[in-house]
């Protein structure tokens, strides 16, 4: 059998310009595709349409240029997929895997526990809509199973998505598919065999391989990155209006998401982002990078 290639990707939302935090999700993805001979994809994940900004998917992959983050084949955007989605759907509700849910949030906030992802849906419309309620939303059933993740990074992660996550939402009451849904459905239509992104979406990972299990798609493996703070100690994100960072000064950028991954200095400072990156990809150790999220310094974040 012929060696399978590496396929990673960056699969960022437009929902603002690049902040530090994705930059360090895209240059950890990127350096460790490239660092073992892989291919490395771009994916605009505009599958909640209401949290897309008009331009931020141009703005990110033109920002993604200026650091010589170079992406092979097209970039798919998730708002082109829907009916992969739908198939997708399709096939579990075939397998009796899902239910129409009438619950509104404020009602599964007022019934369910709260999980460490939000409140455990209760399984009220799991044996059938309460008499006279419309279906909003459409839910996952989820067996009562341990799921288990060899992170690359975090090491091995467990999760009870029962009592943990509940049984959880795949298309939402505003039409929409959920992310969960969209990324497996992506990631196995784009033969990604490796997953390098921020550890936020750590906990998404048993529900994303619990969904593969269901679709009969392969596992990737999964390398979940620490979180970037801001001085206060709260996430980046673009919708916290965190600093972005500057495409104008690329190695600077680089430079920064490079030691946030606790990767060893360059030999030589870089004239330009081909020589980082010349000098950057034979030198990556995913083994150097630090577990724990770590609290950017003021003016850290942005532009420096
Ligand atoms: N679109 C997600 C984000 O920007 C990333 C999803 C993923 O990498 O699986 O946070």
């Amino acid at each position: 059998s012929h060696p399978v290639t590496y396929r990673g990707r960056f699969a960022p939302s437009p929902s603002g310009p690049l902040h530090f935090g994705s930059l360090v999700a895209a240059v950890a993805s990127y350096a460790d595709a490239r660092n073992q001979g892989g291919d490395w994809l771009v994916r605009i994940e505009d599958v909640d349409q209401q949290r897309t900004v008009p331009g931020a998917d141009r703005q990110i992959l033109s920002t993604l240029e200026a650091f010589g983050l170079h992406w092979d084949g097209p970039v798919l955007y998730q708002s082109q997929r829907s009916e992969h989605y739908e198939a997708a759907l399709a096939q579990l509700r075939r397998a009796g895997c899902c239910y129409p849910c009438a619950c509104t949030r404020r009602e599964i906030a007022a019934s369910g526990a709260l999980g460490p992802e939000g409140p455990i849906y209760s399984g009220r419309c799991r044996s059938g809509l309460p008499a006279g309620s419309d279906p909003r939303s459409e839910r996952l059933r989820v067996e009562p199973v341990w799921l288990q993740v060899e992170d690359r990074i975090q090491g091995s992660v467990c999760q009870n998505l029962a009592t943990e996550v509940g049984d959880f939402v795949l298309r939402r009451a505003d039409g929409f598919h959920a992310y969960q849904l969209a990324v497996v459905v992506d990631d196995a239509a784009q033969q990604i065999n490796q997953v390098v992104r921020g550890a936020d979406l750590l906990s998404s990972t048993p529900r994303q391989i619990y969904l593969q299990q269901r679709l009969g798609l392969p596992q990737p493996r999964y390398a979940h990155l620490p979180l970037a703070l801001d001085a206060a100690g709260r996430k980046l994100s673009k919708g916290l209006a965190s600093a972005p960072v500057d495409p104008r000064d690329p190695i600077a950028g680089l430079e920064r998401a490079w030691c946030f991954l606790g990767q060893p200095p360059l030999p030589e400072p870089s004239t330009d982002v081909s020589h980082f990156w010349q000098q950057a990809i034979p030198r990556w150790r995913v083994d150097a990078i630090p577990r724990a999220a770590q609290r950017l310094g003021v003016g850290d974040t942005g532009k420096g």
